[in-house]
């Protein structure tokens, strides 16, 4: 039986890192040296249950608690390098899940916001964040539809789940010259992710990045 904590997991993990780095990620395009940090330094073995420990890094979704989903490594640093980020950003999640691209996130930015509406995943990943030292991570349970005004404006807003359109209260949450990265798509299945920019008051630009499919967006402004 192999023991969680040992040697020789450890190595596994290690060596299965490494073919994420190398093939999933820097392999299918992602150039950012700081997004590449961050999924180096980020154990995502600690965001998801002992029994799939042998799946932690390969390239697709893990389910997690309450049905829901921790997304593939690579959509995570597709998405955080889509956001364009500086050091100094302020970042709104919205869908903590496992708390795991909170984590990537907070590697990278100063504040990381994020919020979950289902109140059991917001309590265990903020306990998990927590006890692995990410300090500068915050979560809160509510409708992320609604963003979370009391630290708006943000530099960049990322939606890890899929929207039936682009609610419009997070658009009013985004900084000037501020990105939002959502998937938007007229099925609950299936999105487009969509990169909004804003230039001025209420002038945004926008960009189609790929096809994406994640677990719906449930609320006020989602489904
Ligand atoms: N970012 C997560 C991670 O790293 O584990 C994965 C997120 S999972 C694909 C999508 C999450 O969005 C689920 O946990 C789901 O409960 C949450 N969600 C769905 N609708 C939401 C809403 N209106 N507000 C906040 N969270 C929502």
């Amino acid at each position: 039986m192999r023991i969680w904590g040992s040697e020789e997991v450890k190595r596994s993990l290690a060596r299965r890192r490494e073919i994420m780095l190398r093939d999933h990620l820097l392999g299918r395009g992602i150039r950012s040296g700081e997004v590449m940090r961050a999924m180096e330094e980020v154990p995502r073995e600690s965001f998801i249950d002992e029994g799939l420990m042998d799946s932690a890094y390969d390239d697709n979704p893990l389910p997690i608690d309450e049905g829901q989903t921790i997304s593939q490594p690579y959509i995570v640093a597709y998405m955080t390098e889509a956001l364009q980020l500086q050091k100094t950003d302020r970042v709104l999640e919205i869908g903590t899940g496992s708390g795991y691209a909170a984590a990537v996130l907070s590697r990278i930015v100063t504040e990381v916001f994020s919020v979950e509406r289902l109140g059991s995943l917001a309590e265990s990943a903020r306990r998990r964040l927590q006890s692995l030292g990410y300090d500068n991570v915050f979560i809160h349970e509510g409708d992320g539809t609604q963003g979370w005004a009391e630290h708006a404006p943000y530099d960049a807003i990322v939606v890890t789940a899929g929207a039936p359109h682009v609610p419009p209260t997070l658009l009013k949450q985004l900084a000037i010259g501020g990105r939002l990265v959502i998937p938007v798509g007229p099925i609950p299945e299936f999105q487009v992710l969509l990169r909004l920019r804003r230039l001025g008051g209420g002038e945004f630009r926008r960009e189609e990045l790929c096809g994406v499919r994640f677990v719906p967006l449930i609320g006020a402004e989602g489904w």
